[in-house]
């Protein structure tokens, strides 16, 4: 049967989507568009020439492996990129993409890891390179964290941080410390010999299940009671997952009683590990509990500047400061806007400048501060219904500009952080009580579907996604 590349390229993106974060793919793999599969070569084209060095640089364990899974090993990868004067480029770039290396002299064993196709193309550790302590930026919210864990990377299972229990919320660089530690443990030169193993709770869990189902517990146990410093992300997972606690308890034990290093990471503290056994709670609590807080703006600001030289990326000081300030949720959410906005830079060809953020974060973010104050909510308001802003503020009580009063209040409340009595004072000095009066009203309108609630929804939409 004849292959063709549209279709090997659907499944490779199948694959390829199970595998990473939604926005990613959305990002970096939807814009991708196959061009061609003969000679044993499946060409892709990409926008830009940005697009396939991220790629190359961020996937190409991923992209090998959605390939070698489809079309097998001896399949290569060319990218085709899109120049600049519109045409195709007709002279793909080749790529020869790594092969999987056995390290020399590694131990035999049989790796749960090697259940599943996709982990047999990462290195032993599991780490990622990428998370090295050089780039985890130090402020007031991980301090501590950082400094025990460089502790315990220059001498694992030696110090008293053992063991080592991060925890933080989402996307606060959890994960990126443990791995850093492991990294740092790699690649010093007198530690090379130990066995740094990164697994997170749920992968644990699954492949104790595997293990479970097809008769091979004790491998299972074998293969991690050789492991000289153990790193298992995400705690929190193991919650009411009792017979894998069991297991996990046994190995912890294990370990700890031989010297070597645990190191966990858990979204909350441990006293509010729902689920988890007190036995293995108190375990947790022989070491250092150490947690991740929210950055502050200077940390924001220094972790973008980081990122952006690292990827040799130049953006102006102004939009910087205005992604700090817009986004302080987490870092993660931080970065992925990062990379739409240089993914979206390079596929309109344009210079990241603050308009082109302010365009871009609108899709990426809700409710970015569109800058809405009370003189904008009028205006917009005044100009939906074909009044003037006086007519808002004026006292006559003419139906349809109580109506259209009313909802600039309302928004006035809902956008803004003025008080009751601040929103009445900008409406021709009105009483509070008349506020709290438009914004049921308003509500009603919403909620029993008037003949105004249109307009209501329109008004809403122009506030938020104001230019
Ligand atoms: P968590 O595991 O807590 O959910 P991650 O470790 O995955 O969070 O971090 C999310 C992203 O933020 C990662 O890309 C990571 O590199 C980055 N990050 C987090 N903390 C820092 C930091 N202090 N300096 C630089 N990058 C960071
Ligand atoms: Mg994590």
């Amino acid at each position: 049967m004849q292959l063709d590349c549209h279709s090997v390229w659907l499944k490779c993106l199948a694959f390829i989507k199970d595998n990473i974060g939604e926005q990613s793919f959305e990002t970096w793999f939807a814009p991708i568009k196959p061009t061609r599969l003969e000679n044993h070569v499946l060409t892709i084209q990409v926008p830009s020439q940005f697009f396939y060095e991220y790629l190359e640089e961020h996937y190409v364990f991923l992209l090998r492996t959605a390939i070698d899974k489809e079309l097998g090993k001896n399949w290569k990868l060319e990218y085709s990129v899109v120049v600049d004067n519109g045409n195709q480029s007709n002279q793909p770039y080749t790529v020869n993409m790594p092969n999987k290396s056995k390290r020399a002299g590694q131990k035999e064993y049989t790796s749960p890891f090697q259940l599943k196709a996709i982990d047999e193309n990462f290195q032993e550790s599991n780490l990622n390179s990428q998370y090295t302590f050089e780039n985890y930026i130090e402020g007031d919210c991980n301090r501590l964290a950082r400094s025990a864990g460089f502790a315990v990377a220059q001498k694992p299972g030696i110090t008293s941080f053992n063991p080592l229990m991060v925890y933080g919320g989402v996307g606060l660089g959890k994960t990126h410390l443990v791995q850093a530690i492991g990294n740092e443990i790699k690649n010093n030169l007198e530690l090379s010999n130990k066995f740094i193993l990164y697994v997170s709770s749920e992968k644990f869990t699954n492949q104790f299940i595997e293990a479970l189902k097809t008769n091979r517990l004790q491998e299972f146990q074998n293969f991690y009671l050789q492991v000289d410093v153990l790193i298992l992300d995400d705690v929190q997972f193991l919650a009411g997952k009792e017979k894998t606690q069991e297991m996990f308890f046994h190995i912890f034990n294990h370990l700890h009683q031989s010297g070597k290093q645990i190191i966990m990471t858990s979204d909350c503290p441990p006293r509010d590990l729902m689920g988890l056994q007190e036995r293995l709670l108190s375990r947790f609590k022989w070491g250092l509990t150490a947690d991740l807080q929210q950055p502050d703006f200077e940390t924001r600001i220094a972790i973008i500047e980081r990122k952006m030289q690292a990827d040799g990326i130049n953006v102006p000081q102004n939009v910087i400061e205005y992604l700090a300030h817009t986004i302080d949720t987490n870092i993660r959410e931080l970065e992925g806007v990062l990379i739409s906005l240089i993914a979206q830079a390079s596929l309109v060809r344009q210079d990241l400048d603050l308009n082109l953020a302010k365009r871009t974060l609108k899709h990426v973010v809700n409710n970015v501060d569109a800058d809405v104050s009370i003189e904008s909510i009028q205006n917009t308001v005044a100009e939906h219904f074909n009044l003037t802003v006086s007519d808002l503020k004026a006292k006559s009580r003419k139906k349809e500009l109580v109506t259209a009063r009313q909802i600039a209040m309302y928004f006035a409340k809902e956008f803004t952080e003025h008080s009751l009595k601040s929103i009445g004072y900008h409406f021709g000095g009105r009483d509070h009580s008349t506020v709290i009066h438009a914004v049921q009203s308003v509500n009603d309108i919403i909620t029993e579907n008037t003949d105004l609630k249109p307009d209501v929804l329109a008004i809403e939409k122009k506030l938020k996604f104001k230019e």
